[in-house]
């Protein structure tokens, strides 16, 4: 049984699901206490209770303590059945975090699967469905696994409702090597809204073309969205290259003026195409599960995050393997495992 201090490192959900899926393929039990204890509002949340649930629900787990505001549970992996799966967060919980719990065993399952996933798509705090599509997905296919994924309905916060399909064709996860992002491909920026005035998009977009000077003008773009998949509105940055992309994400926010969410997003973005590396700071906390079950490989990435620390850290205990980051000389760091 590995025990987990819920309140260590980077203390959030993200260990929680990242232990349901490291025990899930590994086999080994876990306790652990103090969930969240770093949140202002400690304890599982809904839409980590649905994504436990969901670990659970694919594999006939048992986990004892599970309820919403729970500080502490015990779960003991069953075997991972793969087939298909519809899962709800019952609020706008990001469904990309459930997808974060139930993937990696998913992938490593014994058939193919679906999931049907309802809830939030664009949360904060968690990784945007263009996201999980554009920058994380590429690098899982490129492991060797086929998944795909579509968007049927946009789902925000508060509101949520969303729904996404997500299918998962298995196979190995084989090491790769991610050090080089490759040459520029492209560049967009388009902005998603619905619900509130086409000008706060507008002026989302303005800024952040005041600020990206340098991008052509056809990269820029908003798009509006039906209202019943409302309220809403997220900025999203991509800049393209050969071998990875990177979005950076600007949730509109009740009281945030749309031009300050603009200059932030942009300044991240930029912050990014500087440092050539290949991960920018989400990529990299999410790499590091696949990258630890390939066995060995690695991927440069910008300086690494809390969550990227404490994945690392889960990642070891459950599987015991070498897992080294490394400062280079240009400032990015490079994580080898194996
Ligand atoms: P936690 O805070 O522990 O619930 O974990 C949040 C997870 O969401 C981490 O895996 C982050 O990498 C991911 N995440 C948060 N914000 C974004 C974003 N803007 N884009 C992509 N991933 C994100």
């Amino acid at each position: 049984m590995i025990t987990i201090d819920g309140s260590e490192g980077e203390g959030g959900g993200q260990m929680v699901r990242n232990s349901c899926a490291l025990s899930l393929v590994t086999g080994e039990p876990f306790r652990i206490s103090n969930i969240r204890a770093k949140r202002s509002k400690s304890g599982l949340m809904r839409q980590h209770v649905t994504a436990v649930e969901a670990a659970c629900v694919i594999s006939g787990s048992e986990c004892a303590g599970l309820a919403v505001g729970a500080s502490e549970l015990e779960f003991r992996p069953g075997r991972v059945i793969p087939g298909e799966y519809q899962f709800a967060v019952g609020t706008a919980g990001s469904t990309g975090l459930v997808l974060q719990t139930v993937l990696m065993p998913l992938i490593l399952a014994d058939g193919p699967s679906r999931l049907v996933l309802e809830g939030g798509t664009h949360n904060m705090l968690a990784p945007p469905f263009d996201f999980i599509e554009r920058t994380f997905l590429p690098v899982i296919n490129h492991m060797g696994p086929s998944v795909s994924a579509r968007i049927v309905r946009h789902g925000f916060y508060p509101r949520g409702g969303g729904r996404i399909e997500v299918d998962i064709t298995p196979a190995p996860l084989l090491p790769v090597d991610c050090v080089d992002r490759g040459d520029p491909v492209g560049v967009n920026a388009r902005t998603i809204f619905t619900g509130l005035p086409f000008e706060i998009a507008e002026r989302m977009l303005t800024r952040a073309k005041r600020d990206l000077a340098d991008w052509p003008d056809d990269a820029f773009a908003v798009r509006e969205l039906p209202p019943e998949q409302g309220p809403g509105v997220i900025l999203m940055l991509e800049a393209r290259y050969a071998n990875v992309s990177e979005v950076v994400s600007g949730f509109g926010q009740l009281g945030v003026p749309a031009e300050r969410l603009a200059k932030t997003t942009a300044a991240r973005m930029k912050g990014y195409v500087e440092s050539e590396a290949f991960a920018g700071p989400y990529l990299a906390d999410q790499l590091v599960l696949p990258f630890v079950l390939a066995g060995a490989g690695r991927f440069s990435t910008v300086k690494p995050t809390q969550h990227t620390l404490t994945a690392i850290d889960i990642a070891r205990r459950f599987t015991g393997r070498r897992i080294e980051l490394v400062q280079q000389s240009r400032g990015e760091h490079v994580l080898t495992v194996g």
